[in-house]
């Protein structure tokens, strides 16, 4: 192409925890946001995948959204109530405008090439080319539904966690909800309270009477670093650390609503078959099956393993192995809110010091 690119020395691809832990950190470190750097962001709005969450999941509800560094969520988090998708989104504004950080929005990545000494990297806000990139572009754009046969002959409608809105929805429908985690469990007890529904998991969910023991945590995060150290997929870290009992969960389990069922084998037009024979007809399939991470737009830099895996390294496991001009921050280990911030700082201090940027 014979486009102009705009030169920079670092572009971040996304605003959420992850790519503002990281742009607050390059800025920390002497960088000029704007000029040696500049935050790409694909929505209209601050707040990442956050401001897409259904209304329901509140700051109450919600694991913890941990602070982002060198500005509290105290502040603006209001009453416990109050709804994550408004006010992490309040937050992020106020923090993108206190640290000066001039996040460019809406501007989605579509592919980002090597040329050589640089990275091209192509969005609908134009053409840019830097010395290094730091990803931190989540997993909502990545919705995973696993595959079953049958599935397209299904009449009735499926849907995923991330086009769940409200339970009302669903009145007077019979709703299949699949998977064990966390969401799976919170629009389980939302619909089983105005529906029928029926839950299947693929293996017997593991419930934690006991608090949540940062040991485990630890351990879970630990787990996940070295599959991606070793260029494997990395799992979910909660998938690790089991569902805490909560009252909600305790509510359930008193109504019925927690009665759970294997994975069905074959998808009917109206509904689900198990493996020996047993049919239930469901009106609705919800698929609380998770995300992976988005990073199609990176697709021609070839990272992938033929696991399917990228293999990571630096100190936070943060740097890719094939390229190092390329961080993934909000990946992996780091795919919490308190994860996604220790990310984006160890991303900012290695690119920085990989591309001789630091004085
Ligand atoms: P996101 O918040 O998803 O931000 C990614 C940003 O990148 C978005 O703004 C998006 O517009 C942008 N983007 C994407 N693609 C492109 C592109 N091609 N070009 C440009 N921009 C792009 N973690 C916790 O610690 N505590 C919790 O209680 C908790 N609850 C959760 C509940 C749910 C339902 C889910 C799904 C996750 C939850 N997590 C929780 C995980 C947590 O939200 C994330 O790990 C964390 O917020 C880090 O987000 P991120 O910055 O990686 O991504």
């Amino acid at each position: 192409s014979v486009r102009p690119a705009l030169k920079l020395p670092i572009v971040v691809i996304g605003a959420g925890q992850a790519g503002l832990s990281a742009a607050y950190h390059l800025k920390q470190l002497g960088l000029d946001p704007g000029r040696d750097f500049l935050v790409l962001d694909a929505d209209a709005h601050p707040g990442g995948a956050w401001q897409h969450r259904w209304s329901s999941l509140t700051l109450t509800t919600v694991n913890r959204v941990h602070d982002l560094p060198g500005m509290g969520f105290g502040d603006f988090a209001g009453d416990e109530s109050v709804r994550a998708s408004v006010a992490v989104p309040h937050y992020f504004a106020a923090y993108e405008e206190h640290f000066g950080l001039n996040v460019l929005r809406p501007a989605r990545v579509s592919v980002v090439c090597d040329r050589g000494e640089r990275l091209r990297i192509e969005s609908d806000r134009g053409l840019f080319s830097a010395r290094g990139i730091i990803n931190a572009t989540g997993t909502w754009e990545k919705p995973y539904i696993p595959p079953y046969p049958g599935a397209e002959s299904f009449g009735g409608i499926q849907l995923h966690t991330k086009d769940y809105v409200s339970a009302d929805i669903f009145g007077g429908k019979h709703v299949l909800v699949v998977g064990g985690g966390i969401s799976a469990i919170q629009l389980l007890d939302e619909i089983s309270q105005v529906t029928r529904t029926t839950w299947v998991t693929r293996t017997p969910p593991r419930f934690r009477e006991a608090p949540f023991d940062q040991e485990a945590g630890r351990q879970a995060v630990a787990m996940v670093e070295e599959r991606v150290r070793a260029g494997l997929p990395p799992r979910a870290v909660v998938s690790v650390t089991g569902l805490p009992v909560t009252p909600a969960i305790v509510a359930m389990r008193e109504r019925g609503a927690l009665n759970r069922l294997p994975m069905f084998s074959e998808i009917l037009p109206a509904g689900v078959r198990w493996e020996d024979g047993t049919r239930l007809d469901v009106d609705v399939i919800l698929w609380c099956t998770g995300f992976q991470s988005a990073l199609d737009h990176l697709a021609p830099l070839q990272l992938r393993e033929p696991s399917g895996g990228i293999t990571m390294t630096g100190r936070l496991a943060t740097q890719v192995a094939k390229d190092p001009r390329v961080h993934l921050v909000g990946y992996g280990p780091s795919a919490s809110t308190i994860g996604a911030n220790r990310a984006g700082s160890a991303a900012a201090r290695e690119l920085t010091a990989f591309l001789g940027l630091r004085p």
